[in-house]
Protein backbone atom coordinates (compact mmCIF):
# COMPACT_ATOMS: atom_id res chain seq x y z
CA UNK A 1 0.00 0.00 0.00
CA UNK A 2 1.09 3.19 -0.81
CA UNK A 3 2.11 5.84 2.21
CA UNK A 4 -1.00 7.84 1.46
CA UNK A 5 -2.95 5.00 1.62
CA UNK A 6 -1.78 4.17 4.94
CA UNK A 7 -1.45 7.36 6.63
CA UNK A 8 -5.32 8.24 5.08
CA UNK A 9 -6.74 5.07 6.65
CA UNK A 10 -5.11 5.61 10.18
CA UNK A 11 -6.44 8.98 10.36
CA UNK A 12 -9.92 7.97 9.57
CA UNK A 13 -9.69 5.33 12.11
CA UNK A 14 -8.30 8.31 14.72
CA UNK A 15 -11.27 10.78 13.45
CA UNK A 16 -14.03 7.37 13.74
CA UNK A 17 -12.95 6.83 17.51
CA UNK A 18 -12.64 10.66 17.81
CA UNK A 19 -16.69 10.59 17.02
CA UNK A 20 -17.32 7.66 18.82
CA UNK A 21 -15.90 9.55 22.17
CA UNK A 22 -17.22 12.96 21.44
CA UNK A 23 -21.13 11.09 21.42
CA UNK A 24 -20.30 8.62 24.08
CA UNK A 25 -19.80 12.20 26.03
CA UNK A 26 -22.82 13.91 24.41
CA UNK A 27 -20.46 16.74 22.99
CA UNK A 28 -20.72 18.14 18.95
CA UNK A 29 -18.58 16.95 16.62
CA UNK A 30 -16.12 19.09 15.46
CA UNK A 31 -15.67 19.75 19.49
CA UNK A 32 -12.40 18.36 19.40
CA UNK A 33 -9.05 19.52 17.02
CA UNK A 34 -6.65 16.66 15.77
CA UNK A 35 -3.07 18.19 15.82
CA UNK A 36 -0.70 15.28 13.90
CA UNK A 37 2.11 15.36 16.50
CA UNK A 38 4.64 15.15 13.71
CA UNK A 39 8.14 15.14 15.10
CA UNK A 40 10.74 12.57 12.88
CA UNK A 41 8.59 12.89 10.50
CA UNK A 42 9.94 14.08 6.81
CA UNK A 43 8.86 16.98 5.33
CA UNK A 44 7.59 14.53 2.35
CA UNK A 45 5.44 12.73 4.87
CA UNK A 46 4.20 15.58 6.70
CA UNK A 47 2.95 17.09 3.22
CA UNK A 48 1.42 13.82 2.10
CA UNK A 49 -0.49 13.99 5.64
CA UNK A 50 -1.43 17.83 5.19
CA UNK A 51 -4.52 16.42 2.56
CA UNK A 52 -6.09 14.43 4.75
CA UNK A 53 -8.91 15.24 7.87
CA UNK A 54 -5.88 16.91 10.30
CA UNK A 55 -6.67 20.15 11.33
CA UNK A 56 -2.93 21.39 12.30
CA UNK A 57 0.57 20.23 13.26
CA UNK A 58 2.63 19.88 16.43
CA UNK A 59 6.14 19.98 16.50
CA UNK A 60 8.79 19.45 19.34
CA UNK A 61 11.68 20.77 18.27
CA UNK A 62 12.55 24.59 16.49
CA UNK A 63 14.25 23.21 13.69
CA UNK A 64 12.13 21.21 12.94
CA UNK A 65 9.09 23.58 13.20
CA UNK A 66 11.50 25.84 10.90
CA UNK A 67 12.11 23.09 8.68
CA UNK A 68 9.43 21.64 7.58
CA UNK A 69 7.42 25.50 7.71
CA UNK A 70 10.55 26.70 5.17
CA UNK A 71 9.79 23.45 2.65
CA UNK A 72 6.04 23.83 2.66
CA UNK A 73 4.69 20.33 4.44
CA UNK A 74 1.80 22.11 6.40
CA UNK A 75 0.09 23.24 3.19
CA UNK A 76 -1.34 26.25 4.71
CA UNK A 77 -2.31 24.03 8.41
CA UNK A 78 -1.25 26.05 11.60
CA UNK A 79 2.21 24.47 13.37
CA UNK A 80 2.20 24.25 17.23
CA UNK A 81 4.93 24.15 19.31
CA UNK A 82 4.17 21.20 22.04
CA UNK A 83 7.87 20.21 23.18
CA UNK A 84 9.58 21.57 26.16
CA UNK A 85 10.64 24.52 25.12
CA UNK A 86 13.98 26.16 26.30
CA UNK A 87 14.72 29.75 26.66
CA UNK A 88 17.34 30.08 23.85
CA UNK A 89 14.98 28.69 21.31
CA UNK A 90 12.42 31.24 22.18
CA UNK A 91 13.62 33.47 19.57
CA UNK A 92 13.65 31.14 16.86
CA UNK A 93 9.69 30.42 17.74
CA UNK A 94 8.02 33.02 18.63
CA UNK A 95 6.32 34.80 15.48
CA UNK A 96 6.55 31.23 13.76
CA UNK A 97 3.73 28.91 15.11
CA UNK A 98 -0.21 30.48 16.06
CA UNK A 99 0.57 28.53 19.70
CA UNK A 100 3.71 27.58 22.07
CA UNK A 101 1.83 24.43 24.19
CA UNK A 102 4.44 24.31 26.01
CA UNK A 103 5.04 26.94 28.62
CA UNK A 104 5.88 26.38 31.99
CA UNK A 105 8.17 28.64 34.07
CA UNK A 106 8.16 32.16 34.51
CA UNK A 107 11.48 32.56 33.01
CA UNK A 108 9.97 31.33 30.01
CA UNK A 109 7.48 33.80 29.90
CA UNK A 110 9.41 36.63 30.32
CA UNK A 111 11.64 35.47 27.31
CA UNK A 112 8.42 34.89 25.22
CA UNK A 113 7.61 38.43 26.54
CA UNK A 114 10.65 40.07 25.31
CA UNK A 115 10.43 38.28 21.82
CA UNK A 116 7.19 39.32 21.11
CA UNK A 117 7.54 42.85 21.76
CA UNK A 118 10.49 42.98 20.07
CA UNK A 119 8.55 41.55 16.64
CA UNK A 120 6.17 43.68 17.54
CA UNK A 121 3.15 40.79 18.02
CA UNK A 122 1.22 39.28 20.38
CA UNK A 123 1.98 35.62 21.09
CA UNK A 124 -1.00 33.12 22.10
CA UNK A 125 0.55 30.34 24.81
CA UNK A 126 -0.99 27.52 26.71
CA UNK A 127 0.91 26.59 30.21
CA UNK A 128 1.89 23.23 30.73
CA UNK A 129 0.54 21.45 34.02
CA UNK A 130 2.30 18.45 34.90
CA UNK A 131 -0.30 15.97 36.05
CA UNK A 132 -0.87 13.21 37.40
CA UNK A 133 2.85 12.17 38.80
CA UNK A 134 6.46 13.68 39.36
CA UNK A 135 7.30 11.12 36.98
CA UNK A 136 6.92 13.87 34.17
CA UNK A 137 9.47 16.46 33.78
CA UNK A 138 8.00 19.36 31.89
CA UNK A 139 4.98 21.71 33.61
CA UNK A 140 4.29 23.39 35.86
CA UNK A 141 3.00 21.69 39.55
CA UNK A 142 -1.11 22.37 39.90
CA UNK A 143 -0.32 24.33 42.94
CA UNK A 144 2.00 26.47 41.11
CA UNK A 145 -0.37 27.50 38.22
CA UNK A 146 -2.20 30.59 39.52
CA UNK A 147 1.19 32.45 40.42
CA UNK A 148 2.02 31.72 36.65
CA UNK A 149 -1.17 32.68 34.94
CA UNK A 150 -1.54 35.74 37.31
CA UNK A 151 2.54 36.67 35.97
CA UNK A 152 1.15 36.12 32.10
CA UNK A 153 -2.26 38.11 32.35
CA UNK A 154 0.94 40.93 33.09
CA UNK A 155 2.68 40.39 30.03
CA UNK A 156 1.21 42.81 27.07
CA UNK A 157 2.61 40.22 24.40
CA UNK A 158 1.29 37.15 25.33
CA UNK A 159 -1.97 35.59 25.53
CA UNK A 160 -2.81 32.51 27.52
CA UNK A 161 -5.58 30.74 25.42
CA UNK A 162 -5.32 27.71 27.77
CA UNK A 163 -3.98 24.48 29.72
CA UNK A 164 -2.05 21.62 28.01
CA UNK A 165 -0.39 18.53 29.97
CA UNK A 166 1.10 14.87 29.05
CA UNK A 167 0.70 12.49 31.99
CA UNK A 168 2.69 9.60 32.27
CA UNK A 169 2.72 7.34 29.88
CA UNK A 170 2.46 4.40 32.63
CA UNK A 171 -0.19 5.30 33.93
CA UNK A 172 -3.31 2.45 34.43
CA UNK A 173 -6.19 3.69 31.92
CA UNK A 174 -8.38 4.72 35.42
CA UNK A 175 -5.38 6.80 36.45
CA UNK A 176 -5.09 8.48 33.17
CA UNK A 177 -9.00 9.16 33.18
CA UNK A 178 -8.32 10.83 37.02
CA UNK A 179 -5.47 13.07 35.95
CA UNK A 180 -7.65 14.48 32.51
CA UNK A 181 -11.03 14.92 34.94
CA UNK A 182 -8.25 16.75 37.17
CA UNK A 183 -6.92 18.88 34.39
CA UNK A 184 -10.82 19.55 33.22
CA UNK A 185 -11.09 20.75 36.80
CA UNK A 186 -8.00 23.27 36.88
CA UNK A 187 -9.26 24.70 33.09
CA UNK A 188 -12.94 25.41 34.72
CA UNK A 189 -11.55 26.46 37.30
CA UNK A 190 -9.04 29.19 35.60
CA UNK A 191 -12.20 30.30 33.20
CA UNK A 192 -13.90 31.51 36.29
CA UNK A 193 -11.14 33.10 37.70
CA UNK A 194 -11.83 36.19 36.09
CA UNK A 195 -8.86 36.43 34.29
CA UNK A 196 -9.09 39.88 31.54
CA UNK A 197 -6.42 38.94 28.98
CA UNK A 198 -6.19 35.43 28.62
CA UNK A 199 -8.95 33.44 26.49
CA UNK A 200 -9.20 30.56 27.84
CA UNK A 201 -10.99 28.14 24.75
CA UNK A 202 -8.40 25.56 24.85
CA UNK A 203 -7.35 22.25 26.62
CA UNK A 204 -5.28 20.48 25.08
CA UNK A 205 -4.43 16.52 26.44
CA UNK A 206 -4.94 13.33 24.78
CA UNK A 207 -2.38 11.28 22.42
CA UNK A 208 -2.35 8.11 20.62
CA UNK A 209 -3.17 5.48 23.34
CA UNK A 210 -5.46 7.93 26.09
CA UNK A 211 -7.06 10.44 23.84
CA UNK A 212 -10.60 8.82 23.96
CA UNK A 213 -10.60 9.08 27.89
CA UNK A 214 -9.25 12.34 27.02
CA UNK A 215 -12.05 13.30 25.07
CA UNK A 216 -14.63 12.24 27.76
CA UNK A 217 -12.83 14.24 30.28
CA UNK A 218 -13.01 17.76 28.13
CA UNK A 219 -10.08 17.97 25.97
CA UNK A 220 -11.09 20.14 22.79
CA UNK A 221 -7.33 19.25 20.91
CA UNK A 222 -5.94 15.76 20.89
CA UNK A 223 -1.94 15.68 19.96
CA UNK A 224 -1.94 12.04 17.71
CA UNK A 225 1.29 10.89 16.57
CA UNK A 226 1.84 6.96 16.22
CA UNK A 227 -1.61 5.88 15.70
CA UNK A 228 -1.30 8.24 12.60
CA UNK A 229 2.64 7.59 11.16
CA UNK A 230 3.19 4.59 12.93
CA UNK A 231 6.25 4.01 15.77
CA UNK A 232 8.90 6.57 15.45
CA UNK A 233 12.39 4.89 14.62
CA UNK A 234 14.79 6.60 16.68
CA UNK A 235 18.42 6.04 15.75
CA UNK A 236 20.40 4.03 18.39
CA UNK A 237 22.73 6.16 20.56
CA UNK A 238 26.49 5.82 19.65
CA UNK A 239 27.77 3.68 22.76
CA UNK A 240 31.71 3.92 23.65
C1 LIG B 1 5.03 12.84 20.66
C2 LIG B 1 4.01 13.69 21.33
C3 LIG B 1 2.64 13.43 21.18
C4 LIG B 1 2.08 12.25 20.40
O1 LIG B 1 2.45 11.04 20.98
P1 LIG B 1 1.92 9.65 20.37
O2 LIG B 1 1.93 8.72 21.52
O3 LIG B 1 2.87 9.26 19.30
O4 LIG B 1 0.55 9.89 19.85
C5 LIG B 1 1.75 14.30 21.79
N1 LIG B 1 2.16 15.36 22.52
C6 LIG B 1 3.47 15.63 22.69
C7 LIG B 1 3.86 16.80 23.49
C8 LIG B 1 4.41 14.80 22.12
O5 LIG B 1 5.72 15.05 22.32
Amino acid sequence: MDELTTLRQNVETVRSRMADALAKAGRKEGDVLLCAASKTRTPATVRLSAQLDIDLFGENHVQELVEKTDAGAYLQKPAHMIGHLQTNKVKQTVGRTALIQSVDSDRLLKAIQKEAAKQDLCQDILLEVNIGGEASKSGVAPEALWPLMEAAEALPNLRVRGLMAIPPADLSEDDARRAFAAMRTLFEQAQGRGYTRARLDILSMGMSDDFAAAILEGSTMVRVGTAIYGARYYPPKATV
